[in-house]
């Protein structure tokens, strides 16, 4: 079932007009602070919001926040997250990658 067959299937929801938005472009910069929180409730670490002086980029772990993790492969189940493993409280998580125009 895609979006919009769902959207229209709340009793609420009359009509349903979908509008593609390419400009300005999407970045993961534009993911609130709330849909930050959401994604760590859901064992994936949220983008980072700044890049080192260097061009690299850190993740802390989704469960606990220690620095001390390991990417375990660059890939995950989606091209745009990565699973990393926490030697802290020796979890495997997820992390989404940044996407940025500032990159
Ligand atoms: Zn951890």
């Amino acid at each position: 079932m895609n979006t919009i067959n769902a959207v229209k299937e709340l009793p609420e929801v009359k009509d349903v007009q979908v509008e593609f938005v390419l400009h300005p472009p999407w970045t993961s910069d534009r993911i609130t602070e709330q849909g930050h929180v959401n994604l760590r409730k859901f064992g994936i670490a949220p983008p980072p919001r700044r890049m080192e002086a260097d061009g690299t980029w850190h993740i802390d772990c989704a469960y606990c926040g220690s620095a001390y993790v390991t990417m375990d492969n660059i890939f995950g189940p989606t091209a745009c997250r990565s699973i990393l493993y926490c030697k802290s409280c020796k979890n495997v998580f997820e992390a989404m990658k940044p996407v940025s125009t500032l990159m």
